[in-house]
């Protein structure tokens, strides 16, 4: 226990209200206090036999049928916890290939996508022995409705959009596909990891919300996180098919072994049933009137974070949901302000320049009722950073692959650079460069 306080006490970051990435927390202390309880009543108990310890099926049923209501799904809808955003949409393209598969198709089956969809995505196509097709997007970063539909064919088994993407916090323009989806019998999957917990509630707080869930036609099934705008401790994420016999194909039994009969909904078998009782508890202690007013104080800090990165002359990449906002300024190389707004304590992404739909490379915030309490001296922070010189040599942006990630090994450049350093050397293998560089990272 020395050993884990010692390397806790270490963590470079641990003020909540500064993260502006990876962390999603209201400020209040119960939330996560009930998340640890309910997580340690049942640590024990294995979700791997339903059976045998039936509070598995009760937590998940009782998510299952909230999540249904919050994505106006029906009688039929079915709901599978998972791990994550990446297990959940695992599931979501299995389901679409066994789909496939089942009509009689031998093709490879392919998932047709806006450039925007989740990189989740396109590995569960690289587990699943599926192809991706990229289509693109707009200025306003949304899915253009005509190459997506004109990219069609007999050998697509999904079409893929988001609600709202994690780049640039935009809802794709999922009613006006899903019919166009339908007509062709192609199944359409929602990715609403990151706003299957907040826009249902701005929209019952009156936002404009574009439609996006079951309540369009052709949506087969939708990903949603709780543990994202649902604040429940991580491991915790639901996806939802439109029926039963969609979902089924996704279930996996074997009754073939000398073994246990292996049923499992899920990707995981042995998992503690403390994700679903912390994910439960938590979500009923906020509740629906909850949810609403942290929606509300998410919409208040993100309009006062716009409005003081206006007053210094930045401007939003694109028009976005507000739990995401995208700043860059004509006049200042966004990497020096990273730079130091990190040696402040304060965490966020780089974007790339996104040259197609002429998007600039960009800051990323993801917004936290918890952050009410920082706006004011995050702005400060950015005033007083906007004048600084970081020291960090812009000559990199033109470096050789090789070098850049030695430098990176070497932990010389700070990897928050990574996504700008790649877009400034156009032909490096980065992802054979960075599979190498992490694999020794975590060498014994
Ligand atoms: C976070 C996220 C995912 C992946 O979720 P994990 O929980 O990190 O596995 C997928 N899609 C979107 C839109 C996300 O924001």
């Amino acid at each position: 226990m020395d050993e884990l306080k010692r390397l806790a006490d270490a963590e470079m970051f641990k003020d909540e209200t500064r993260f502006f990435a990876y962390n999603y927390s209201t400020g209040d202390p119960f939330v996560k206090k009930i998340g640890q309880e309910a997580y340690d009543l049942f640590v024990d108990k294995n979700a791997l036999d339903f059976t045998v310890f039936p509070s598995a099926i009760y937590f998940e049923k009782k998510l299952a049928a909230l999540a249904t209501s919050w994505m106006r799904g029906s009688e039929s809808t079915v709901g599978v916890f998972t791990s994550g955003g990446t297990e959940s949409l695992l599931l979501a393209v299995l389901a679409a290939r066994e789909h496939y598969r089942a009509q009689g198709k031998t093709g490879t089956p392919e998932i047709i996508a806006p450039e925007t969809i989740h990189p989740s995505l396109i590995k569960a196509a690289f587990y699943f022995g599926m192809r991706v097709r990229k289509t693109p997007i707009g200025s306003d970063g949304r899915a253009l409705i005509e190459p997506l539909i004109e990219s069609l064919s007999d050998e697509t088994a999904l079409i893929a959009l988001s609600a709202p993407n994690w780049a640039y916090g935009t809802i794709d323009p999922i009613a006006e596909i899903a019919p166009e989806a339908a007509r062709c019998q192609v199944p359409v999957h929602v990715d609403a990891c990151l706003g299957g917990m907040f826009l249902p509630f701005a929209r019952m707080n009156g936002l404009p919300i574009a439609d996006f869930d079951f309540s369009i036609a052709g949506v087969s099934s939708i990903s949603m996180d709780f543990h994202k705008y649902g604040y429940t401790p991580k491991g915790a994420s639901m996806v939802l098919f439109k029926d039963f016999d969609y979902a089924s194909r996704t279930t996996y039994v074997n009754t073939q072994t000398p073994g246990y009969v292996l049923v499992n909904r899920g990707v995981q078998s042995s998992k503690s049933v403390g994700h679903l009782a912390a994910a439960y508890a938590v979500i009923c202690y906020i509740g629906t009137e909850g949810y609403r007013e942290y929606a509300q104080k998410i919409g208040k800090t993100a309009e006062a974070i716009r409005q003081g990165f206006s007053s210094m002359g930045f401007r939003s990449a694109t028009p976005s949901e507000d739990i995401v906002l995208t700043f860059y300024h004509p006049e200042i190389e966004i990497v020096h302000l990273a730079l130091n707004l990190k040696k402040r304590g304060w965490i966020l992404h780089l974007l790339k320049a996104n040259s197609g739909p002429g998007i600039p490379a960009c800051i990323h915030l993801t917004i936290n009722p918890i952050h009410q309490k920082s706006a004011n001296q995050f702005l400060h922070d950015i005033e007083r950073s906007l004048k600084e010189d970081s020291g960090f040599n812009t000559e990199l942006l033109r470096a050789d692959p090789a070098d850049l990630v030695k430098k990176l090994a070497e932990s010389s450049i700070d990897p928050l650079l990574l996504p700008v350093l790649l877009e400034a050397v156009p032909d490096i293998d980065a992802d054979t460069h960075i599979r190498r560089v992490v694999n020794l990272w975590f060498k014994p």
